[in-house]
């Protein structure tokens, strides 16, 4: 089985601080971006869905953040004129809500990197079997973010048989850096402590933004 995802996937799984998923969503965030840049605006199929999807407001900011303002007023143009259409006068009440709601809650880009993401996800968990290395890379890495643990399971039916200690590697990872983390934020808040006896624990002051990440992910 070949993928056009297999490059990244072993190059994000190369590395082993923080989570694999979110270094893999960051990069297909940023190709996201500049193909919307370089070619989407001035493709008929890409203007459709953009019309039709619009922005959230993270990757709104992102793409104000690149400074190609014509491209983004051009696309803003047409995704307003779409929407104009649909926000007649004598639209129900219900029919309003569902509009606006559908509007609020759509994304072309995220769209497009939910349907990579759970591809990505599908065969990681399909090269853990099949590709000699992979699985220590897998095994290697510090965790998997719980957005992202949850993309993995998600996304393992290939697996058949083998579900079950894939989830096991997943947890069992989760797990200890659950623990660690929990053991350095506790460390940290005692450092606050006048009583406490100095160099109890090692404190290390980036704790919460660690469990932050790890909570959180990146999406
Ligand atoms: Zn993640
Ligand atoms: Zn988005």
């Amino acid at each position: 089985m070949e993928s056009i995802h297999k490059i990244p996937i072993n190059e994000a799984f190369s590395e082993n601080c923080g989570c694999p998923i979110c270094r893999l969503y960051e990069r297909y965030d940023q190709n996201a971006i500049r193909f919307l840049f370089e070619e989407g605006v001035m493709n008929p199929e890409t203007r459709i869905e953009t019309n039709k999807y619009g922005f959230c407001a993270k990757h709104a900011d992102a793409l104000l953040k690149v400074g190609q303002s014509l491209s983004v007023a051009l696309m803003l143009e047409t995704r307003l004129q779409k929407l104009q259409g649909l926000l007649h006068e004598k639209q129900s009440l219900k029919g309003a809500i569902k509009e606006i709601e559908e509007a609020e809650h759509n994304c072309y880009i995220c769209n497009r990197l939910d349907k990579s993401m759970s591809e990505i996800a599908e065969f990681i968990s399909v090269m853990y079997d099949t590709e000699e290395g992979f699985k220590d890379k897998f095994l290697n890495q510090e965790y998997f973010c719980l957005p992202h643990a949850k993309l993995l399971l998600e996304n393992c039916k290939l697996k058949g048989g083998k579900q079950k200690e894939y989830l096991q590697d997943i947890l069992k990872k989760n797990l200890a850096f659950t623990m660690r983390t929990r053991r350095s934020l506790k460390n940290y808040a005692e450092s606050f402590d006048y009583k406490a006896k100095r160099g109890a624990g090692e404190v290390d002051k980036n704790a919460s933004q660690y469990a932050i990440d790890y909570l959180t992910g990146k999406r």
